[in-house]
């Protein structure tokens, strides 16, 4: 018997839609803007990012609520030094960002904006972004080119980030699917698909690469070990990560567990991606669209290259919502010398939070350091966690393949030789840690207060 099969529907439109012609226009343009400023020698990037820095402050100034209030007390000066420009530009912070909310940043009508995106809110109330088409296309061309230097037709991504409310998820979920990738978008904390389903689906589809943070690969290795399986024989080559940080030492231990390449990106929820990898696994400054500041975080005062600082972001080319010198809160290093990868563009490390320092006896220390003095000690697991109490610094750290008495102490000792604090550290259990992470939308920040609250 013959049975009739329909013939599929056309998978893209014919060549006269109007919907393909202005993507492939868009698509177009922004290729050939990303290969012109490839193309520039280091020393033509600064005078053509300031020059950009001008229209798009005047451009503010003009559409954007907020930018009209501020320069309407204090004008700007005028665009023909940029450097001047740059210097005399007021920062603009989160809490600009929050009592904007929700359209005091955005500069384009409502009905030109191809997205619409808001923080958790996990640190506060929600702020908005916004991009348009235009905005939005510009950005996926840079990540199509990132991802393009690790996956392609035959590879399978699990793309374990958020989709909801931000646009990253989405803006490398389309730059796998255009450089031919086979996606699968499991998201985070759902309730269709709980991180114990994206660990069945990993074992059931062996895919090329993950997405997701560096906590979450950690989580999902123990699941899929828990499960029968070894994760490491899973053909998983990358691991691309990004929504948080993490210390040489722990990367390390998460690159060695899974025998696979760890690859980070970096961006916030307001601006999207700041910096994409390279062929080589570094980070390129999407200086392209950004211009980049690194300065102290509390005199403001200008970090030359190779020191660490708060970055501070200007958009150069943004239609929605333009940022003059926002204040990102992120502790970043960007590398002197060029990258191998020959991009005039430079690179950049992410070393956590400003506000994630811990103050022990007045004096700062970075969580990152911390971390990597406590995962560094031989005999310690993959978790840990860190706090204040009774004006102490208290440590708890999963234990594996030594006594943990001797791990404890040894690793006290070392927190008192480099950082000269007192610590009390005690062992917890990896099954506390599982628990406490599962709820948490971002696992990297786990508290002394989560593992209690998961005993
Ligand atoms: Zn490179």
């Amino acid at each position: 018997m013959a049975i009739l099969h329909p013939t599929p529907p056309a998978a893209t439109p014919p060549p006269n839609s109007p919907a393909r012609e202005r993507y492939c226009a868009v698509r177009e343009q922004a290729l050939a803007e990303l290969h012109a400023f490839e193309a520039l020698d280091r020393a033509r990037v600064r005078p053509w990012q300031l020059d950009r820095l001008s229209e798009q402050v005047a451009y503010a100034r003009r559409e954007s609520p907020f930018y009209r209030r501020q320069f309407a007390e204090a004008a700007p000066p005028d665009g023909s030094d940029g450097e001047k420009l740059l210097a005399a530009l007021p920062f603009t912070t989160k809490k600009d960002l929050r009592d904007g909310y929700p359209l005091g940043l955005i500069a384009a009508p409502l009905t030109s904006l191809a997205r619409y995106g808001e923080s958790t809110g996990s640190t506060g109330s929600p702020t908005s972004s916004a991009i348009t088409y235009r905005d939005w296309v510009r950005g996926n061309v840079s990540t199509e080119q990132s991802v393009g230097h690790r996956y392609g037709p035959g590879d399978t991504v699990f793309v374990a980030i958020p989709y909801e409310l931000s646009f990253a998820a989405y803006d490398v979920d389309r730059a796998l699917e255009t450089v031919g990738a086979t996606v699968v978008g499991v998201g985070i904390l759902s309730a269709v698909c709980p991180i114990e389903r994206t660990a069945r689906m990993i074992a059931a589809l062996r895919p090329a690469g993950i997405v997701c943070s560096p906590t979450r690969a950690l989580r999902l290795f123990d699941l899929l070990t828990e499960m029968g399986h070894d994760p490491a024989a899973l053909g998983v080559r990358t691991v691309l990560y990004v929504g948080e940080t993490c210390s040489p030492a722990k990367l390390a231990k998460i690159s060695r567990m899974w025998q696979a390449e760890l690859v980070p990106a970096y961006g916030t929820t307001e601006t999207n991606s700041l910096a994409l990898s390279c062929g080589h696994g570094r980070a390129h400054l999407t200086e392209d669209r950004h211009l980049f500041e690194v300065l102290d975080p509390l005199t403001a005062a200008p970090l030359a290259d190779g020191t660490t600082g708060e970055l501070v972001v200007t958009t150069l080319v943004a239609e929605a919502m333009p940022l003059l010198r926002y204040r990102t809160g992120d502790l970043v290093s960007i590398a002197p010398e060029p990258c191998p990868c020959g991009s005039v563009r430079r690179t950049v490390r992410h070393h956590g939070r400003a506000s994630d320092r811990l103050l022990v006896d007045g004096r700062p220390i970075d969580r990152l350091d911390l971390e990597e003095a406590v995962l560094s000690v031989p005999g310690t697991g993959l978790y840990y966690a860190a706090g204040i109490r009774d004006e102490r610094l208290h440590i708890r750290v999963e234990c594996a393949g030594r006594a943990a008495r001797q791990v404890c102490t040894d690793i006290a000792d070392g927190v008192e030789a480099r950082f000269g604090a007192a610590a009390t550290v005690t062992e917890v259990d990896r099954a506390t840690v599982g628990r406490a992470m599962d709820r948490m939308l971002k696992p990297g920040n786990l508290t002394l207060e989560d593992l209690e609250a998961a005993r």
